[in-house]
């Protein structure tokens, strides 16, 4: 019988318009912890009075602003994680012209750091920082230098904002127009190391009409009857099985 992988091998050998959509499960790989898995960063005993849910939120930056640039900086930046073998493979999909968007959930810069052109971040950047008065940008390293724990403007002495898409607020205006219509346009779409649990994201599955829908990703989703090939295991290690 045809193993998952040789299924997978085809679906891509036969595919031109492909189109990868990811979660926090591809960055594990580059020791960035996902928000849901047992050693995820929901699942860490912080010993603080917020939960990690909370912390993520609109609500905390706004009221408890030292809480939660303590948390964003200590769990969500990995300044020094390298990419993995799933960012390479992907990079090199695009590069073979095979593979037109990578749409991602992460706010880490790894798919671009590995040369990915087309990335579509849903939620923002790590890599991106502006004041929210006077709008001066701050790349991560900048973000980094600036006071603590609330990074203030070193022109205006405003709060710095980091460009990522928190709990309770809207998703910034065209990415997920943009999103959608790749899906919509793709012959294949591959979706991984996402729990699709996180809305509106994980809407965007619907706007694919396509063929071959592919899901990989260590645990099982409520999207996997939909699925023409659904594999559970590491996404890293599933594309080091495929020859491009
Ligand atoms: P999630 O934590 O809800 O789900 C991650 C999924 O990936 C889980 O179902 C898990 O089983 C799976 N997974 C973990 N490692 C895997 C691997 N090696 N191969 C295949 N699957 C693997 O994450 P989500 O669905 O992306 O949604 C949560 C939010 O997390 C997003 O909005 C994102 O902004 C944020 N986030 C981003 C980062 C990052 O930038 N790297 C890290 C943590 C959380
Ligand atoms: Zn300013």
């Amino acid at each position: 019988m045809e193993s998952k992988i040789e299924k997978l091998q085809k679906i891509i050998d036969s595919s031109n318009n492909i189109v990868f959509f990811g979660g926090a499960g591809v960055s594990t790989e580059s020791n960035i912890p996902d928000f849901r898995s047992a050693d995820g960063i929901f699942n860490i005993k912080l010993n603080r009075k917020f939960t990690p849910e909370e912390l993520v939120s609109h609500t905390m930056y706004k009221k408890y602003p030292e809480d939660f640039y303590n948390f964003y900086r200590e769990k969500l930046i990995y300044k020094d994680a390298k990419p993995n073998y799933a960012h390479k493979f992907l990079a090199k999909l695009e590069q073979l012209g095979k593979l037109k968007a990578v749409i991602t959930q992460n706010i880490d810069t790894l798919h671009e750091d590995v040369g990915s052109k087309n990335v579509i971040k849903l939620h923002g950047s790590v890599d991106s920082n502006s004041c929210i008065c006077c709008n001066k940008k701050y790349n991560l390293m900048e973000f980094l230098s600036l006071t603590r724990p609330i990074p203030k403007c070193s022109e205006c002495n405003s709060v710095v904002k980091p460009d990522v898409t928190l709990y309770e607020e809207q998703l910034f205006d065209n990415v997920f127009e943009s999103a959608e219509y790749f899906i919509s346009e793709a012959d294949t779409l591959i979706v991984g190391g996402t729990s699709l649990i996180v809305y509106p994201a994980a809407n965007l599955v619907h706007y694919f009409k396509g063929k071959n829908l592919v899901l990989i990703n260590k645990a099982m989703t409520s999207y996997d009857s939909f699925a023409t090939l659904v594999i559970n295991d590491k996404i890293g290690e599933v594309f080091k099985k495929i020859i491009i």
